[in-house]
């Protein structure tokens, strides 16, 4: 079996993730069978109980999986969608061996990190890489963090057993005062990986500008690594172009070169260099407000302003995207707050604070005509909107905001009380029947559809006379949940239950933001 590991120095947030979605690229586009595979060092089971503010977004696979965004990052460069197995976190493997301790697996010996822990994470790795010609394993966190150590440690063994390739990720600063880009914290931070036992093959530096021959001798001199593994990595407004930018360095080659794959196989990028020319060479402008909460980390939206750039890039339009915080609606009105947006989307979300907010831009755009997505929670909110201003129910809410309303438009599945929080949403790809003759089914242009969920409160069918008597059309449903509101009198009001924005690929953009951006 063939593995590349990917570490990080010095920083965090320095974009390993998209390195190891750039090679997974170039390596695949070369016709190998590549997997990518993240590693998260917390002890939650997933990402799923963490906050946006401190973690970016949940990223849902289609199998139900709550993951870390990175594999959001896979899935886009490859293309492809990934098993939530391909998300690995601390909290996963810690329960698991202390189940299987209890279980009495390890009878009569000291269960110890090494080597039992390592072990239960190496057979991950093997058991994953073994459909495949190459697996990439990116570690997450930075090396010298203590919770890392038992993967990096696997890692390390990895090397002993199977054909490895390590790659570490690390930051050059440049510094302003001296005007010169800084090399000592990469030498640092590979003295780290050696005490752990892992001698790099290739450093990837990140930087904001393009390192020099000098840098670059210095770095691989320390690193004792060849002058040609040590890859500039430098800013670029567009991630898409990173692939490019590491394969014009040959960090696939060497990669192949030292895992003896047959090199002979040439890189055919020609799609996605073709989406990046649409990307960069747009013919309008259109501008879009995501209204949401954590507007201040971008990374929170991630797969949403990806699926947006993804359709205006096939559209040739160039998406104005900005974070609009709810609360601000609710301060000083939707009409100051959203004048002069082309397209309004209500993103998805939990809890109280904001939801007056979304609940006016809704009613903004439902009165003024402007084409309005609502994802998950913004669906519900239409839901919750129209029942106020349209059925005159202006006590009307969803049940988890108001649990005494009259008019509990949305609420809780009677499967769904008392469960406990982790694990235990809707999630997943489920299919969802959609309605002939309506907006949806002319945009799907199919009977039926799998999309990806993740939410606990549903429409009320008990009220569902009551709107469609009222104009509002159920266009989608899954035996017997609604999935789509839609409203023919406007140009673009949908509501969608589901996540459109998490299947959405650069080469396949999602047909429901590619109508969004066409009209
Ligand atoms: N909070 C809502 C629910 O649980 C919506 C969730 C979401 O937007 N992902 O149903």
């Amino acid at each position: 079996m063939k593995f590349v590991f990917i570490t990080g120095g010095v920083l965090s947030s320095l974009g390993k993730g998209i390195t190891t979605a750039s090679l997974g690229l170039l390596l695949k586009s070369r016709k190998l069978k590549v997997t990518l595979v993240k590693v998260d060092p917390y002890l939650n089971s997933d990402a799923g109980t963490m906050n946006p503010y401190q973690h970016g977004e949940v990223f849902v696979t289609e199998d139900g999986g709550e993951t870390d965004l990175d594999i959001g990052h896979y899935e886009r460069f490859l293309g492809e969608n990934l098993p939530k197995r391909n998300n690995i976190t601390a909290g996963q493997v810690y329960h698991e061996i202390i189940h299987k301790e209890r279980k009495g697996d390890y009878l009569g010996a000291t269960v110890q990190v090494v080597p039992h822990l390592t072990n239960l994470i190496k057979d991950k790795f093997k058991e994953i890489g073994k459909e495949y010609d190459l697996c990439l394993v990116e570690i997450g966190g930075t090396v010298g963090d203590i919770e890392s150590l038992p993967f990096l440690e696997a890692a390390r063994q990895m090397g002993l057993e199977e054909n490895c390739f390590y790659v570490h990720v690390s930051y050059v600063p440049f510094v302003k005062s001296v005007g010169e880009l800084k090399t000592k914290p990469t030498q640092h931070s590979v003295q780290k990986l050696r005490e752990i036992g892992i001698q790099p093959d290739a450093i990837v530096c990140r930087s904001e500008y393009p390192l020099t021959e000098e840098a670059r001798s210095k770095i691989a001199l320390f690193s004792s690594v060849p002058i040609r593994a040590v890859i500039s990595a430098y800013d670029v407004d567009n991630v898409y172009r990173i692939p490019f930018i590491l394969a014009s360095q040959g960090l696939d080659d060497l990669i192949l070169e030292k895992l003896g794959i047959r090199t002979y196989l040439k890189r055919d990028m020609s799609s996605w260099e073709e989406f990046i020319k649409k990307l960069e060479n747009p013919k309008r402008t259109k501008k879009v407000a995501i209204v949401g909460k954590y507007v201040e980390v971008r990374d929170a939206y991630k797969s949403l302003i990806e699926a947006i750039i993804h359709a205006g890039a096939h559209t040739l339009t160039k998406p104005e995207i900005d974070l609009v915080d709810s609360l601000d609606i609710e301060e000083k009105g939707a009409e100051e707050i959203l004048k002069g947006y082309d397209v309004i989307i209500i993103a998805g979300g939990f809890g109280r604070r904001g939801i007056e907010g979304k609940i006016e831009a809704i009613r903004f755009a439902r009165e003024n005509k402007i084409p309005i997505l609502g994802i998950c929670l913004g669906m519900q909110l239409m839901t919750v909107e129209w029942a106020r201003n349209v059925l005159g129910w202006k006590d009307a809410h969803s049940e988890e905001f108001n649990k005494d309303t009259k008019h509990p438009v949305i609420h809780l599945l009677p499967e769904q009380k008392d469960k406990p929080l982790g694990g235990t949403m809707r999630l997943g790809g489920q299919e969802i029947k959609l309605k002939k003759g309506t907006m949806i089914y002319e945009i799907y242009k199919r009977n039926s559809v799998v999309e990806r969920h993740r939410h606990r409160y549903e429409f009320n069918n008990e009220f569902k006379k009551d709107f469609e008597n009222s104009g509002l059309t159920i266009s989608g449903e899954t035996k017997g949940l609604v999935e789509v509101i839609e409203w023919s009198e406007h140009p673009f009001f949908v509501g969608v239950q589901f996540h459109p924005e998490y299947s959405s690929k650069p080469l396949k953009p999602h047909p429901i933001f590619l109508r969004l951006m066409e009209m």
